[in-house]
């Protein structure tokens, strides 16, 4: 089985409400999702919706599910309301909607993409490392998908200054309070949304010439990475004229603006859909067309060919080095790629990715420098 095949395999996990699925590029993987325990007993009860915007797989609407408190989407007509997952990265839906196959509705989104005061019950894991800003957008987004009756469980571990967001919990809810703790997690409970802020929390800056906005918890949200400043340095951005370019992993879409701006023919993709629905903005707003596609790793690409392909492959889902991503990246180029094709990337210079680029045509290090390096390959 090559890399490519194995990275798209989906594991079976069996925890005490039922079996979950994970995979590669899901965030904690290979371990199952963390936040999922601390929700266990506080959702086996209660007859009302529940919105699932927790990143595990759909971990935490099982819970629900399997204890008979919320019905499945397939079983419209009984008593109680309908539980749903709502997730933002492609490789944690494509898990969720194996979880949920007979189960919960499974539906690509952002708390902030709800509709107003529609939900009775959402979820929350807001992840730490996303940043302060998205796990605050996410806070504030669910208050306004609430019904005025509505509740929020919010599950946050303390590393992540969970006592913080505890007490911001208080200015959007009329009363909230922590009624689980579980081996540094905590899960508040938060009822009687107050009305408030309704806006879409796009965060506006300047980079390589562009106006950009970015949804936050994007990679490098409101500065350029300086990998890709550097990648941007060498790419022969001229060469690109008229030539179909793929960028893979594409965050807010800078390298497939200077790719269109320079005359290609773009399409983007990125697993997280807040990534995406950034880089479909900055091109509307640039006036230049990309086909931006919501995709984990190749999974939305099929047929089409490329000739040059970009991309700062991220090293780490979550906290810690993780190189099946990364590989997967690559290996998905070689895939994607027309003979003669030629793939650039940009990576941490510590980063062991010459040995995946060891059967490919050609390849070179075109430059190392400020603790990075730019990859050249030819299919
Ligand atoms: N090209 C952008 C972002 C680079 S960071 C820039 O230069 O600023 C790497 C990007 O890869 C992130 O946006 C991340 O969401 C995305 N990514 C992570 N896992 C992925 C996967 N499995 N499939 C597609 N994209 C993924």
């Amino acid at each position: 089985m090559t890399v490519l095949q194995s990275y798209h395999e989906l594991e079976r996990v069996q925890l005490p409400q039922g079996a979950i699925y994970i995979k590669p590029g899901m965030r904690g993987y290979p371990d199952p999702p963390a936040a999922e325990r601390v929700f266990r007993r506080a959702l086996a009860s209660g007859g009302e919706s529940l919105v699932d915007a927790t990143g595990t797989a759909g971990a935490v609407a099982l819970v629900a599910l399997a204890a008979g408190s919320v019905t499945a989407e397939s079983q419209g007509g009984r008593e109680g309301g309908a539980a749903m997952v709502l997730e933002a990265s492609m490789a944690a839906l494509r898990c969720a909607r194996q979880t949920m196959v007979g189960g919960a509705e499974v539906r690509p989104g952002l708390p902030w993409d709800l509709p107003a005061a529609g939900a009775q019950r959402v979820a929350l894991a807001p992840a730490g490392d996303r940043g302060n800003q998205r796990i605050m957008a996410e806070l504030s987004a669910s208050r306004r998908a609430l019904d005025p009756g509505g509740s929020l469980y919010v599950a946050l571990h303390k590393e992540q200054g969970a006592k913080r967001f505890e007490k911001i919990l208080t200015e959007l809810f009329e009363s909230t309070e922590v009624i689980e703790r579980d081996r540094g997690w905590r899960l508040s409970l938060a009822r009687g949304p107050l009305a408030g802020e309704d806006r879409v929390p796009w965060i506006g800056f300047e980079a390589a010439g562009f106006h950009l906005e970015v949804l936050p918890g994007v990679h490098a949200a409101g500065r350029l990475d300086p990998g890709s400043a550097l990648l941007i340095e060498k790419v022969p951005w001229a060469q690109l004229a008229g030539e179909r370019v793929l960028d893979l992993g594409c965050g807010f879409g800078i390298l497939a603006l200077l790719a269109a701006r320079a005359g290609a023919r773009v399409t983007a993709v990125d697993d997280d859909l807040a990534a995406v629905e950034s880089s479909r903005r900055n091109a509307s707003t640039s006036d230049l067309e990309l086909d931006v596609r919501h995709s984990d790793v190749d999974s939305a690409l099929a047929e089409e060919r490329f000739d040059f392909i970009l991309c700062n492959p991220p090293f780490h889902v979550g906290r810690g080095v993780r190189l099946d991503v990364p590989r997967a990246f690559i290996w998905a180029a070689r895939r994607l790629l027309n003979p003669g094709g030629e793939l650039w990337l940009v990576a941490n210079r510590d980063l062991p990715y010459e040995r995946e680029l060891e059967g490919w045509s050609e390849s070179e290090t075109v430059t190392a420098e400020r603790g990075f390096k730019v990859l050249r390959a030819r299919r």
